[in-house]
């Protein structure tokens, strides 16, 4: 009744190595209703015979969930465990996923599916940079940045706003930017100041602390104690198509 496969991935779930070893083997795993079943049938024992076995499961499970975007094909999926490379599922591409740190002149190429952090002494003229995350503290002349993910402005970071490409945009505390023209992302969340005429499909996040201005249209709004807001806002939910972000949360309520 239950095969090889299924009782290694339960067993997997009770120690940390365990769990990695069986994502390095299966790099993409979701669980199928047969095992979540399976693992609610086990909870009343676990809470007669043994009590902090659903501790353990929560404590190994949420902090290796990853979400990686394939800078092949753009396809998004959940990834368990570290690893210094993984395959894209749909398009097979071989993904690296170092994280890396640039701290002077760069006009190479970089891609990974991992973060890429430019510091405050980096200056990029004339490379390429592709990343899940790029988080930018210096300086951006030329060439070109990809976030297929997050780019997160930080405080002092300077880039023309027509080299912006990232699917969501993060501004840091102490960042402030003035940005001209329209631009859209999927979630923008701001901690510092940002004045724009922004357009989002996801969340918008207006965090203690920070302020935005200009003019926005977006399907979800937070505006946190603390924030301040001072912008033309439409706020017009959008329920005709699933999100890669409702995705992820499927998936993370699945292991929780
Ligand atoms: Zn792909």
């Amino acid at each position: 009744m239950v095969n090889r496969g299924k009782a290694k991935l339960v067993d997997g779930f009770t120690t940390l190595r365990a769990t990695q070893r069986h994502s390095l083997e299966k790099k993409y795993s979701t669980k199928t209703p047969a095992e979540e079943s399976q693992a609610a049938e086990q909870s009343p024992a676990q809470k007669a015979g043994q009590p902090t076995k659903p501790m353990s499961i929560g404590r190994t499970v949420m902090p290796t969930q990853n979400e990686i975007v394939c800078y092949s094909c753009g396809f998004g999926f959940v990834m368990r465990g570290k690893a210094d490379s993984t395959q894209c599922p749909k398009c097979g591409a071989r993904l690296g996923l170092k994280d890396e740190t640039i701290t002077g002149a760069f006009s190479d190429e970089l891609i990974t599916a991992g973060k890429v952090r430019l510091t405050k002494s980096a200056i990029l003229d004339g490379g390429t940079i592709v990343a899940n995350d790029i988080v930018l503290e210096g300086l951006v002349k030329g060439g070109s940045i990809r976030a297929y993910k997050t780019l997160q402005l930080a405080g002092g970071a300077v880039i023309p706003e027509e080299m912006i490409v990232a699917k969501n945009l993060h501004i840091g505390t102490d960042a402030s930017f003035d940005f001209k023209g329209e631009m859209t992302f999927h979630d923008i969340d701001v901690q510092g100041e940002l004045k724009a005429h922004l357009k989002a499909t996801g969340m918008v996040t207006v965090r203690a602390g920070g302020h935005l201005l200009g003019r926005l249209q977006t399907e979800h709004l937070i505006v946190e104690e603390g924030a301040g807001l001072n912008a033309d806002v439409v706020v017009e939910p959008e329920t005709s198509e699933e999100t890669e972000s409702d995705e992820a949360a499927d998936e993370i309520r699945k292991t929780a």
